[in-house]
């Protein structure tokens, strides 16, 4: 791939902050365009493809083990292309792992770790909070003292990076029982994966929608470490089973195939142009220090979260003057500054700054909002 395709703002495209289906880097869409019509003198095009044809298998097989490559993922973990969102891992995970009995643990920090709880609370109740941020608005992760376990905890749940309210972990929770004993650490990191390193051996579960990070909406990325496979409750429906998706390679039924071929190709991306998740972890540090900073340098736009939970991803800030939304959302349109509106539930800005949004990007974005504030503020 070029190493140009992660520069400058292309003549036809530009600078896209959309929080998810996010911006996907330039390079990968431009080889997946190269390769659109015939792949690899096939004649055809991956979207075409049979899901059992050794080529599009071969294509699944290397986008696992570039992800694995990239995790540096254990052997004893299982890695799953799946479907239904991150939403349905809400479900997913409780008849996953509640076969034993016990209850589901979570840390509540926003609104994506709320609805876990009440997807796994609809399905089968007692669901309990370990430890919430709900008193401090969510600005401020749980300390890790305060996270407290029940005596019967099946897994504690948490999501590292609240993509709404622009909150993020800045450690993994320890998830124990009060006696001591271990419970598998389940984590919702649809909107920080592969964002940096992480130490997969810390989970239990990890899931993640592809439309922020990984690649276009439609698939879902679920790694499991393979001791659990064993503790599914036996009315769950067969497409959710970690066992049943591992033991057919996530091929129960026909798979997201090209947004899987595509999620490859990003984790090339990573891996060849980027040079590895050390690398992007600097580039994102970077681009977050850099957008933080402006807002911090004005009176004219804040950010209410505490330094150390900053999301690098999501950066929401408001205007001092909310009467110069429609007005700032309108001039930064026109300045090719993509999908910058906050949350429906949130209102002012928001900047996702994702792996595939180049610093390029947040070095217009504050040269827009220096210029904006000179003019009205
Ligand atoms: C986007 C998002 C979801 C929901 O993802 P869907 O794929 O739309 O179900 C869940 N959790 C987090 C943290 C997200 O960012």
């Amino acid at each position: 791939m070029s190493k140009n395709g992660n520069g400058g703002l292309s003549p036809i495209r530009h600078h896209n902050f959309c929080a998810g289906p996010a911006a996907l880097p330039t390079a990968v869409l431009e080889r997946a365009r190269d390769e659109l019509l015939d792949y690899h003198g096939l004649g055809l095009s991956v979207m075409e493809m049979s899901h059992r044809a050794a080529e599009y298998v071969a294509i699944a097989e290397k986008a696992e083990s570039d992800l694995r490559e990239l995790l540096a993922i254990p052997a004893n973990y299982k890695v799953l292309f799946t479907q239904g969102g991150a939403t349905q891992q809400f479900a997913a995970v409780p008849f996953n792992l509640l076969g034993a009995g016990g209850r589901a643990n979570f840390v509540t920090t926003g609104i994506w770790s709320n609805k876990a709880l009440a997807e796994a609370d609809h399905l089968f109740g007692d669901s309990r909070v370990a430890a919430s941020s709900e008193a401090n608005g969510h600005v401020a992760v749980p300390r890790p003292r305060d996270i407290v376990l029940s005596d019967d905890a099946a897994y504690l749940h948490y999501t590292a990076n609240e993509t709404i309210g622009g909150l993020e972990f800045d450690y993994i929770p320890d998830a124990r029982r009060p006696d001591g004993s271990d419970v598998p650490l389940v984590c919702d990191l649809s909107s920080s994966i592969l964002s940096g390193p992480l130490d997969v051996s810390k989970f239990g579960v990890i899931y993640a929608g592809a439309q922020k990070n990984i690649g276009p909406a439609g698939l879902v990325v679920v790694i499991v470490r393979d001791d659990l496979l064993d503790r599914a409750r036996d009315d769950m429906p067969s497409l959710f089973s970690y066992q049943a998706l591992s033991d057919a390679g996530s091929m129960i039924n026909t798979p997201a195939t090209y947004s899987w071929y595509l999620a490859g190709l990003v984790f090339e991306w990573l891996k060849d142009d980027i040079g590895g998740l050390g690398a992007m972890d600097i580039i994102n540090q970077r681009k977050a220090d850099k957008l933080y900073a402006a807002i911090d340098a004005s009176d004219f736009y804040s950010n209410p979260i505490a330094p150390l939970n900053r999301s690098r991803m999501n950066v929401p800030f408001v205007l001092a003057d909310s009467r110069l939304d429609k007005r700032f959302l309108a001039e930064s349109e026109a300045a090719g500054l993509l999908n910058l509106k906050g949350h429906r539930s949130v209102g002012g800005m928001r900047a996702s700054l994702y792996n595939a949004v180049p610093e390029a990007a947040v070095n217009a974005l504050v040269d827009f909002m220096a210029d904006f504030e000179q003019r009205n503020g």
